[in-house]
Parts: C-alpha cells; sequence; structure tokens
C-alpha cells in the first residue's frame, strides 16, 4: 500500500474518531436531561396544591353554612314560640332571619361555585397526571435509546483506535508527524485527486504530479499543500 493511501486512510479513520466523539458528547449531554418531565411534575403540583386550596375553601364554606343554619333554627325557633309579644323585639327577630337567609343563600351560592371549581380542577389534575406518565415513559424509552447508541458508538470508537494503531505501526514516524503537522495547519492534509483535479482547492494538477502520484510518490498539491491520494 503507498503511503498516500496509508495517509488518506488513517485521515478517514480519523475524521471518524472526531464524529463519533462529537456525537458521544452529545448523546452524554443528553443523558439524565429531563426537563420536560420536570416541567409536567411542577404543573402538577402546582394544580394539586390549587386543588388542595379549593377543597379547603369549600370545607370551611359548609362549616359556615352549618353554623348559619344553626343560627337561623334558633331565631326562627324563638320567632314562632309566642314567647315575644313586644313588636318591635319581634320586628327585629323578623330582620335577624331575613339577614340569616339573605347570607346563607349567598353562601350556598358561594358553595356551588366554589365546588364547580373543584371539579374543574380535579379534571385537570387528572389529564396531567396522563400528560406526565406519557412523558416519563418517553423519557424512559429515550434514554434506553440513547444508552444502546452510546454502547454503540464506544464499540466503534475502541475498533477505530485499534486499527488506527495498526496503521500508525506500518508508517514512518516522521511522515505521521509529518501528516498530523499539515491536519493541524490545514484542517485535513490528504487530497483526493478526482479527473485530475485536486479535490480540497479544485486546482487542475499537472500531468507530473498526477503520475508520480499514480506511481504512489508522496506528492503535495502545488496550490494547497495537501498530501495527495489518488484512488
Ligand atoms: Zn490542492
Amino acid at each position: 500500500m503507498s503511503v498516500a493511501k496509508q495517509l488518506y486512510q488513517l485521515q478517514e479513520i480519523d475524521l471518524e474518531i472526531e464524529s463519533k466523539e462529537q456525537a458521544l458528547k452529545q448523546i452524554a449531554s443528553q443523558l439524565g436531561e429531563n426537563q420536560r418531565v420536570v416541567r409536567v411534575q411542577t404543573k402538577l403540583a402546582s394544580e394539586n396544591q390549587h386543588l388542595e386550596e379549593l377543597r379547603r375553601q369549600q370545607h370551611s364554606a359548609e362549616w359556615e353554612i352549618d353554623d348559619l343554619v344553626g343560627k337561623l333554627a334558633t331565631a326562627e325557633k324563638e320567632l314562632y314560640s309566642g314567647r315575644i309579644s313586644n313588636p318591635k323585639e319581634l320586628t327585629n327577630l323578623q330582620h335577624e332571619v331575613g339577614g340569616l337567609k339573605t347570607r346563607r343563600n349567598q353562601l350556598e351560592d358561594k358553595a356551588l361555585e366554589i365546588m364547580d371549581k373543584v371539579e374543574l380542577t380535579e379534571a385537570s389534575v387528572a389529564t396531567i397526571s396522563n400528560q406526565l406518565k406519557t412523558v416519563e415513559a418517553e423519557w424512559h424509552r429515550q434514554q434506553q435509546q440513547l444508552s444502546a447508541e452510546m454502547e454503540q458508538l464506544k464499540t466503534r470508537l475502541s475498533e477505530l483506535k485499534h486499527k488506527r494503531q495498526l496503521l500508525l505501526a506500518e508508517i514512518d514516524p516522521q511522515i505521521v508527524e509529518f501528516y498530523h503537522e499539515l491536519g493541524r495547519q490545514k484542517g485535513r492534509a490528504v487530497a483526493k485527486v478526482e479527473q485530475g483535479i485536486c479535490s480540497s482547492c479544485r486546482i487542475s494538477l499537472p500531468i507530473t504530479d498526477l503520475q508520480r502520484t499514480r506511481s504512489g510518490n508522496l506528492v503535495q498539491c502545488s496550490s494547497c499543500g495537501r498530501i495527495l491520494f489518488q484512488a
């Protein structure tokens, strides 16, 4: 195998290692990331808190109604007992009964209103709970998939690194050093020749360079300086 071909293979391996390491980094950042789940959990907690508050209001209204009903019964009993003969006292008591009734009706309306809100909020809690189940299941699936992808990437990376070691052992260390230096300068050290053109800088190569490249010599592109490789 010509040195140019070995260097080209080395470059292919290096590029794949780079992209696989990038992918691995991205997966590592996604693993354990559960913002979406936390968002729905927070929403559910807040809705549950709202429901608790409404139930507290409901109980308090019911308790107040019970209290009023008791007071009203006592007042009415007094009113119809026949014990009161003073007209002014009677009128006052009638007013008191009237007032208590008005207050009771108002409270009953309020209690109904709260009950409606409780029902709506209960439905909302049920919806969000279901949503949470879906999001959590999706998250678990995604995490499993990411873990599997990560394992595949790790396996491929260790294969690539092994191949790289084997290839490096076959190339003159000085040429490897030159390849790395060129790579640092230009991003990619080796350029493929396609139809007489350097695929990196698109220049037409002189016939002599093409011939030397074809016979396995280490030739640099006269324009971009990359090592030329002809398949
Ligand atoms: Zn070139």
